[in-house]
């Protein structure tokens, strides 16, 4: 017997032959089942479908944990804070990953990781309205948080702790936006949020602000169900963690899902013209040719190159996205490009892609809208798409009309509208602005080869409001 211990494989199966393999932890049975199952919410900042499959930081993250595990990853959506932590109660999932703060009493009941990254809360406001600056402010102020959130037990702490006439309204079965949206329509003054989902959330909510830090930086974990042996399990996601850590894994996947919050169309408003000037003239006829071959407008391809990479062919990013026209590896291999930093390949596969997008909307949809609409989807995917013309059709605009479309294509990014669409959440804003961008810069190379006309200085496309930019690029022209 005692020989056998030397032997784990051995011993596991002579466990298992006596004891019918009662006595496997939690590793053992992920591992028995090839699949690592992760309850997550369905959210900007933690699980979410992108063009390109399944996307999101705790996807991501999870995914790289299942790799090291050897096993498939599954993803179980969740749509409150309290079914998160009732599926792991009833071992529905292996693990919860959402963007959950370790707190206390948490931390008394379900068993953690090491920290993987860390936030702060925060207090947000409408700008106008009155700014509370310190705790003591809340009191008297309409407040609202997510129920079962680690901000209403920050809230119930203050309260115990002096502050007895702080009072507060929690949204039960709800996402973070579902806050900002109270204080948007003027029903709430104040919401309690994580510092990363307010930064993904508030360029839709352009008038709401922070006012104050409540909290120190707080430790983001992954929570595991109660009363397993998860020991064995702890250990290596744990070891997992530190290595993402040390070898900048972990740095980087940040960035690629949270970086953007602050590089989304801050785009200086002469850049362009100065690019037009410098980075355009090595690559212009190898767009024009290109554009030809593929029976497109030269200035439009140009116009999309731009908005990708600057015309830059060795831009990458930390996406996984690369080349002058940012083909992800997918794309590129369904477009048959074998190397998407060779500039010419990548415009090919660019252009190509654009025209299948074109073709595969309806077709009663006509020029220029089916444009716009093809470009939206190079950027979203079709399938976000079709959910926006949906949403459009409901609301009683017309689907095929670009301007109707883009008034709610940032809805995919509320709550209350992608829980009921086919394919979810999407960053429906940042298409709006992809596409109205290369509107902008396509018809600033069209003025500017028209013989003595100068290129007009373009707009700060950061400043950009939906419609703003139509109107403008209609009096320039
Ligand atoms: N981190 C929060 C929690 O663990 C949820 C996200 C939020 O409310 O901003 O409860």
């Amino acid at each position: 017997w005692h020989m056998l211990w030397r032997y784990p494989v051995l011993a596991l199966l002579v466990t298992c032959a006596l004891t019918g393999c009662a006595r496997q932890d939690s590793l053992d049975r992920i591992q028995t089942r090839g699949e690592l199952v992760v309850v997550s919410r369905n959210g900007p900042t933690t699980y979410y479908l992108e063009k390109t499959g399944p996307s999101g930081f705790e996807y991501a993250l999870a995914g790289l944990l299942a790799q090291d595990l050897g096993v498939e990853l599954s993803m179980k959506p969740a749509f409150s804070l309290h079914s998160i932590f009732d599926k792991l109660r009833r071992r529905e999932a292996h693990l919860a990953a959402a963007g959950l703060t370790l707190t206390e009493s948490r931390a008394a009941t379900y068993p953690h990781s090491e920290p993987y990254d860390s936030f702060v809360t925060q207090v947000v406001y409408v700008a106008g309205n009155t700014r509370p600056r310190r705790p003591e402010d809340l009191v008297g102020r309409s407040i609202v948080a997510l129920a079962d959130s680690s901000h209403v037990q920050a809230l119930q702490a203050l309260k115990n702790n002096g502050l007895e006439r702080l009072t507060w309204t929690e949204i039960p079965e709800a996402d973070t936006m579902e806050l900002l949206e109270l204080l948007k329509r003027a029903e709430a003054e104040l919401a309690l949020i994580d510092s990363n989902e307010f930064a993904m959330q508030q360029g839709l909510y352009p008038r709401l602000k922070v006012a104050f830090d409540l909290s120190e930086e707080q430790d983001m974990v992954w929570y595991l169900p109660p009363d397993t042996d998860n020991t064995r399990l702890l250990e290596k996601i744990n070891a997992f963690i530190g290595r993402v850590r040390e070898d900048g894994t972990l740095a980087r996947l940040r960035e690629a899902h949270f970086g953007h919050t602050q590089a989304v169309s801050r785009i200086g408003s002469h850049t362009f013209t100065r690019m037009m000037q410098r980075a355009l003239p090595p690559y212009r006829e190898l767009i024009q040719q290109v554009a030809k071959e593929y029976q497109m407008d030269w200035q439009l391809l140009a116009a999309i190159a731009y908005q990708e990479s600057h015309w830059n062919p060795r831009a990458q990013s930390p996406t996984g996205v690369r080349g002058m026209m940012m083909l992800t590896l997918p794309t590129a291999r369904e477009m048959g490009v074998t190397n998407r930093l060779d500039a010419t390949q990548s415009l090919r596969g660019g252009a190509r892609y654009f025209k299948q997008m074109k073709r595969r909307l309806a077709d009663d949809i006509t020029d220029p809208d089916r444009t716009w609409l093809a470009l939206a989807a190079y950027n979203i995917g079709m399938g976000h798409l079709e959910d926006a013309r949906r949403i459009t059709s409901q609301q009683g605009g017309d689907p095929n009309l670009w301007r109707d479309v883009m008034e709610r294509l940032p809805l995919l990014q509320k709550r209350t509208h992608y829980k009921t669409t086919r394919h979810g959440y999407a960053r429906g804003l940042e298409a709006v602005t992809y596409v109205q961008n290369i509107r902008h810069y396509h018809s600033i190379l069209q003025w500017q080869d028209i013989p003595d006309k100068q290129a007009d200085a373009p707009l700060a496309a950061g400043e950009y409001v939906p419609g703003d930019i139509d109107n403008i690029r209609l009096k320039s022209l």
